[in-house]
């Protein structure tokens, strides 16, 4: 597991302010210039000031991009260089209590947009950075500002926003465009095709019809939303007809992507319950999948690992996992699909998840 956070000495800062870490060039104000190595840190000259990061003197920090945050001797690592999964997490809060929730909501918010957006603008050419929650759009106002701020300052960078779909309204359509429509996924959860079901799996009555209105709405604005479905015990007798709703209701999808569950957070609370172990039976995913795929749906498979998914329908499963959360288990050592497989969160328990493992 990479850790994304960085031990510092402590700054003489008095708000939360954004580095960008250089080895070589320094291109802008908030650029901080490698001065000094040892055995168990690297130094940074910080506006005259060291920033001492404590890691392996070899890990390459150049680009890098941190947040720091007064009277805490850690910085966040907004945004690694080497890195496609660089996230944003604009805000604890939410309006909805999903069973699989992987990051479950606090109560307070502090609002960062500020430094997220001088972030944004540090990026590596041509980053895609995922923005996330809870749920961003409870901060719509300022979360349009970033986009659009970053948007203007960075045309080659994108963002993928993943939300819960609760809060777009008919006048974020010029919005949308303004931030430019390409620049944007949307990820948008929908877990069952009927409002009951739904509402039950989110823990908000009346999500499935707002959800549904709101696509409308990004339809109308041209948007590209990635529909995300997690596979669950709650779900699984229903997912053909997720599939024939997806297909009927919503063909301007982007891609439908299919989830395997994450064993952290309410994920990991409510495993016992909702764990779908898809490795012994695939059975109504393969229908919805034959069905949304006969159907014109762009359709994949996220956090399955390989062997989990029958060989004809493995090119559909690309390694989704974030490089710092990913993991193999002994038994991939000499697996021929290693190479093209995501693996395993890391904080996947052997004994409670998939039954059918194989080492191909
Ligand atoms: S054995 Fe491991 S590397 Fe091979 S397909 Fe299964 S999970 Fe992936």
């Amino acid at each position: 597991m990479i850790d994304l956070r960085l031990k510092i000495d402590d700054v003489p800062i008095d708000h939360p302010s954004i580095v960008r870490l250089r080895t070589d060039t320094v291109e802008s104000e908030h650029d901080a210039a490698l001065i000094d190595r040892d055995h168990e840190s690297q130094i940074f000259d910080l506006a005259g000031y060291s920033l001492r990061v404590y890691c392996d003197p070899r890990t390459d920090l150049d680009g890098d991009v941190l947040l720091l945050v007064p009277g805490r001797n850690s910085a966040h690592r907004l945004l690694r260089a080497g890195s496609r999964h660089n996230t944003f997490l604009v805000t604890e809060q939410c309006d909805q209590l999903c069973v699989m929730c992987s990051q479950p909501p606090k109560k307070y918010h502090v609002d960062l947009f500020d430094q997220f957006t001088v972030a944004a603008t540090l990026a590596p050419e041509n980053a895609r950075i995922t923005i996330s929650g809870g749920e961003p759009l409870l901060h719509k106002r300022r979360l349009f500002q970033f986009l659009v701020a970053a948007a203007k300052a960075r045309p080659d960078i994108s963002f993928h926003v993943l939300t819960n779909g609760q809060f777009f309204e008919p006048g974020d359509v010029a919005l949308i465009d303004e931030i430019g429509r390409d620049r944007v996924l949307w990820g948008i959860p929908l877990y069952a095709p009927h409002a009951a079901l739904h509402d039950s799996i989110v823990a908000k009555p009346g999500a499935f019809e707002t959800l549904s209105q709101n696509f409308t709405t990004l339809m109308r604005a041209g948007a590209a939303v990635e529909l995300r479905t997690v596979v669950l015990h709650q779900n699984w007798d229903v997912l053909p007809q997720i599939a024939d709703y997806v297909s009927t209701r919503l063909p301007f999808i982007d891609v439908w992507a299919i989830m395997q569950l994450e064993n952290i957070g309410y994920g990991r609370m409510n495993w016992a319950h909702s764990f779908k172990d898809t490795s012994l039976d695939f059975g109504k995913l393969r229908s919805a999948i034959n069905l949304a795929i006969g159907r014109g749906i762009h359709t994949l498979l996220y956090n399955f690992p390989l062997c989990t998914v029958p060989p004809q329908y493995r090119h559909l499963a690309p390694s989704t996992i974030s490089d710092w959360k990913n993991k193999f288990l002994e038994e991939c050592g000499e697996c021929t699909l290693r190479s093209t497989c995501g693996g395993f969160f890391e904080w996947y328990k052997a004994d409670q998840g998939f039954g059918g493992l194989s080492r191909q």
